[in-house]
């Protein structure tokens, strides 16, 4: 048994112990194989929910009525689930409806790729229905039985697929890329707040630029928000290198960037991918930025508008196009800034109101802006004194 899963092996004895079977599944079986850093471990069992709940003292209702309990041991959590089917995938989307059984093949047969539908026993035997081995070996990405049966049955696999070729830089085998092609407008009925996480790990990839590739050449793009015949602006992404984004911040703005979106437009595309609002703040804190890496064109104000998280993420996606400066050098530039935020400003409201005899109004509003504007340029110092004197002139001023 691989070292990652020895702190788990007790888990699985336990319900062994108890007269059940139990394995590891999915994405950490998968990953371990091919020598990856796993996030977490999945259990499956024929062990049901309440049975489960029995054996163990602490344990969480994570999604009870799929099957799954996360089992707590030693600060480490567990989802572990009971072996299902499922059925009635009459709206191409993954049923509600799942039917517990006690085999593992059953369970298996039901997994979206061969490479995700391997088990591990708590001896270390790999069991492989499917030949997912040797899909690993090869780096092929293959649908457990026909590619068409299973993307009618649940569409979101198409987009699962073409994650996986950018997450693990592996190749969709020809049949089952076949079927991506044929049934890609069943994407349709599938919730754009799960395409989306698909597409934000696609963009977060080993390979983006493969993922790109067949999400552009399967048609799928077509049938996501915003990106109805952006097939000339989309393939423009797969000229781009470097890649390395971190965060959906960043993957989001390399898309609004690609598609030559101002903020305005960029609100309204990230709002039809259901994106929350910090997220779409923050991607149009960076678009400014980017901007200004690509025409040199960097003002402080720009920095300080933007803030240091939008100004890192920026620079990651700037790397892309060749508009990036080293990191240090950006960084240095915005820790250079005078004040980071306008709390950081000498004076306030209140200040202004009982100093200055400014009247509560617009009129402060602008003022402390003004004067914001000037300490950011360094056109005047951060000292109260003198923003006093300047919030009296800009007052006589009108
Ligand atoms: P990741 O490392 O991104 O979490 P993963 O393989 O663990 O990869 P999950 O989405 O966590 O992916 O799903 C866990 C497992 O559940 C998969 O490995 C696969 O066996 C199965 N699975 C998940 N979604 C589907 C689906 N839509 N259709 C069929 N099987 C699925
Ligand atoms: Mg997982």
């Amino acid at each position: 048994l691989p070292l990652i899963f020895e702190p788990a092996r007790p888990v699985l004895q336990k319900i062994e112990d108890a007269g059940f079977e139990a394995y590891f599944v999915g994405g950490c079986v998968r990953d371990t194989i091919l020598g990856d850093s796993i996030h977490d471990i999945d259990i499956a069992t024929s062990a049901y929910p309440s049975e489960i709940k029995a054996i163990f003292n602490r344990t969480v209702d994570t999604g009870i009525e799929h099957g799954t309990v996360m089992i707590l041991d030693h600060g480490t959590g567990y989802e572990t689930t009971t072996f299902r089917t499922e059925s009635g995938y009459q709206d191409f989307r993954r049923p509600d409806k799942v039917t517990f059984v006690r085999s593992l093949s059953e369970d298996l047969k039901r997994r979206d790729f061969t490479i995700n539908a391997l088990a591990l026993k708590e001896n270390g035997e790999v069991i492989d229905l499917f030949n997912g081995l040797d899909d690993l070996k090869h780096h092929l990405i293959k649908a457990v039985g026909d590619p068409n049966e299973r993307f009618h049955e649940d569409a979101l696999r198409m987009m699962r697929a073409v994650r996986f070729a950018s997450k693990l830089d592996f190749v969709i085998a020809a049949e089952t890329l076949a079927g991506i092609k044929q049934n890609a407008a069943l994407l349709e009925k599938i919730a754009v707040e799960r395409i989306r996480v698909e597409f934000e790990k696609l963009l977060m990839g080993q390979n983006p630029v493969a993922g790109l590739n067949e999400f552009l050449q399967t048609g799928l793009y077509q049938y996501c928000p915003g990106l109805v015949g952006k097939q000339t602006e989309l393939s423009g992404l797969l000229l781009l290198n470097n890649w390395q984004l971190r965060n959906a911040e960043q993957a989001w703005a390399v898309i609004v960037t690609q598609l030559g979106l101002d903020s305005r437009d960029a609100s309204k595309f990230l709002r039809s991918w259901k994106t929350s609002n910090e997220l779409i703040t923050n991607v149009k804190k960076m678009i400014p930025v980017i901007q200004g890496l690509r025409s040199k064109k960097l003002s402080p104000l720009t920095f300080f508008t933007a803030g240091r998280n939008a100004v890192q993420d920026a620079n990651q996606v700037a790397k892309l196009y060749g508009w990036a400066i080293p990191d240090e050098q950006l960084m240095k530039q915005y820790d250079s800034l005078p004040i980071k935020s306008g709390k950081e400003l000498a004076v306030n409201g209140g200040v202004l109101i009982n100093d200055a005899g400014v009247k509560p109004g617009p009129l402060l509003g602008k003022i402390i802006k003004k004067l914001t504007v000037q300490v950011v340029n360094g056109e005047l110092p951060n000292d109260r004194e003198t923003l006093i004197n300047e919030a009296e002139k800009i007052k006589k001023e009108g």
